[in-house]
């Protein structure tokens, strides 16, 4: 179905808004305008779920975490950053396999399978998108993913 991925993100965003741990901020910067994707809404929540509750989960006090689009003329890039401890360079590309999870001991206690990113990979490619990660330990994590734009001009489907 054509989304308004702009329109779309806000609501999911506002969402989160409703349920939000006290200490967390979340910030938008967000275009305006018409940014139309062809998505199946209920996966792409799925993807946005997953990235924004680890965003969520692995934010210390007060952390605050920015949602980006940003228009790259024939795609979009969406970007979610946290300040929370990282993820050491080494293991950026494992996060996005099945059941893997970084620093056990550490991760244990805040739950989880370590499916959620693996799903959002193959949702995110079955949308002909890219998703990756980029990180500091201690300053933070950003998780990016691409959505390829449809032709603005086209009206209807
Ligand atoms: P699930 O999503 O299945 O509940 P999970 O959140 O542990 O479990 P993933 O979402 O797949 O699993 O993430 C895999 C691992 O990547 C996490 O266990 C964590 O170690 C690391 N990770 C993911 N996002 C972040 C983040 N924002 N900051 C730090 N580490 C992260
Ligand atoms: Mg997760």
């Amino acid at each position: 179905e054509r989304v308004d991925f702009i329109q779309y993100f806000h609501g999911v965003i506002d969402r989160f808004e409703l349920n939000l741990p006290g200490h967390i901020h979340l910030k938008r910067q967000l275009p305006e305008g018409q940014f139309p994707v062809w998505m199946d809404k209920d996966k792409m929540t799925q993807v946005l779920d997953n990235v924004i509750s680890n965003a969520i989960k692995y934010s210390p006090e007060g952390g605050i975490i920015t949602m980006k689009a940003e228009n790259k003329r024939h795609y979009l890039l969406v970007s979610i950053s946290d300040q929370g401890m990282g993820i050491s360079y080494d293991k950026l590309d494992k996060i996005f396999e099945r059941f893997y999870r970084a620093d056990k001991a550490r991760t244990r206690k805040l739950g989880g399978t370590g499916l959620g990113l693996a799903i959002s990979k193959e949702l995110v490619e079955a949308h002909h998108g890219k998703i990756w990660a980029t990180s500091k330990e201690g300053k933070g994590t950003t998780v990016l993913f691409t959505l390829p734009l449809m032709n603005q001009k086209r009206r209807g489907v």
